[in-house]
């Protein structure tokens, strides 16, 4: 059973993932965890990850597949978190777990409105001096802006300004449109609403990972 779960920026798929994973005990691939593996040795990877920027499409695929190689040779039981996110990744994934008589079973597309992303980022707030966080929605300060251990004002990070959200949720939507239709035309894709809570999406999820492990014969 091998899932591949994408996820718009605040979609909540990193705490699906975690979820899912312990539930069917899935070896967790995350392309964040595969980086940041890199970027311990590879001066030029760590440059690319602390900058923000994505490792270019052909050389993350090799990274993944060489990682899979050496960290997970069974290639069974595995939740692709945030890869692949392009046509050429997804068949050339497809391809190397063919070649070792297994496949992609299922990808699931966990999706938030824009708004909905805006809401969620840009209600994060840190204060200015001890690094306290908070959150406008569900873990706001006492006082507005102003943090209740030091006093000091609340700031908000660059990233999580509306403006920047919105620009990274364009450039997730466009860059994984290609992918999804083209995995929704091979029958694979479930859509989850992901504008819910955490249980109600878990629930969700466990039961389309249920039905998707009948179907597989691997
Ligand atoms: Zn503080």
């Amino acid at each position: 059973m091998n899932i591949v779960l994408l996820g718009s920026p605040a979609s909540g798929k990193g705490t699906q993932a975690e979820i899912l994973c312990q539930k069917f005990d899935l070896f967790h691939l995350s392309t964040g965890d595969v980086a940041r593996n890199l970027a311990e040795t590879d001066p030029r990877i760590k440059e690319i990850v602390t900058s923000g920027k994505l490792i270019p499409p052909e050389e993350m695929t090799m990274h993944v597949l060489d990682f899979l190689e050496k960290q997970k040779t069974d290639l069974k039981d595995i939740l692709f978190e945030g890869f692949p996110r392009f046509v050429s990744q997804y068949e050339a994934l497809d391809n190397f777990l063919k070649s070792k008589g297994d496949d992609l079973d299922i990808v699931i597309s966990l999706e938030v409105p824009m708004e909905v992303a805006v809401k969620r980022i840009s209600s994060r707030w840190m204060c200015s001096k001890c690094g306290e966080i908070y959150n406008t929605e569900t873990k706001p300060s006492e006082k507005s802006g102003i943090c209740d251990k030091c006093g000091s004002p609340l700031i908000q990070r660059e990233d999580d300004k509306p403006d920047s959200v919105k620009t990274r949720f364009d450039y997730y939507v466009k860059n994984t449109k290609e992918l999804i239709d083209y995995v929704d035309g091979k029958g694979k894709l479930t859509r989850v609403n992901g504008d819910r809570s955490i249980d109600e999406i878990a629930k969700d999820l466990e039961n389309i990972v249920r039905e998707a492990s009948k179907n597989d014969h691997n």
